[in-house]
């Protein structure tokens, strides 16, 4: 299989590094993060899109009703907005940013669970 046949938008994937929603790199260009946009402010700024998001995610999950899914309670992310989120992500936010989530009572927890600390 070439990677021709992958789709263009599989391919151009990418998972929020805080809350881990799932979206193609233009949405999160265009409309930022449904989640997180108030701390990361994404849109428009490509580069820290990139520092924000990852492309290395495992086990997507769709979430539609956060109020009552147990995806929801499972990832612990019950205040969130409907869509398809990673389990796993693998990278890192970038300090500079873990600064400022702290700033507004955000303690990041990474979901990075490829190495063990
Ligand atoms: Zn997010």
């Amino acid at each position: 299989m070439s990677m021709e046949t992958v789709p263009k938008e599989m391919r151009n994937l990418r998972a929020c590094l805080l809350c881990s929603l799932i979206k193609t790199i233009d949405q999160f260009v265009f409309d930022g993060c449904d989640n997180c946009e108030p701390y990361l402010q994404l849109k428009g700024n490509k580069d820290l899109v990139y520092d924000c998001t990852s492309s290395n995610f495992d086990g997507v999950v769709s979430m539609m009703s956060p109020d009552d899914s147990w995806v929801a309670k499972w990832q612990r992310i019950n205040r969130f907005k409907p869509g398809c989120y990673a389990i796993s992500t693998t990278g890192r936010l970038p300090p500079s940013i873990v600064r400022e989530l702290k700033t507004h009572g955000i303690t990041y927890r990474s979901r990075d669970t490829s190495q063990k600390t």
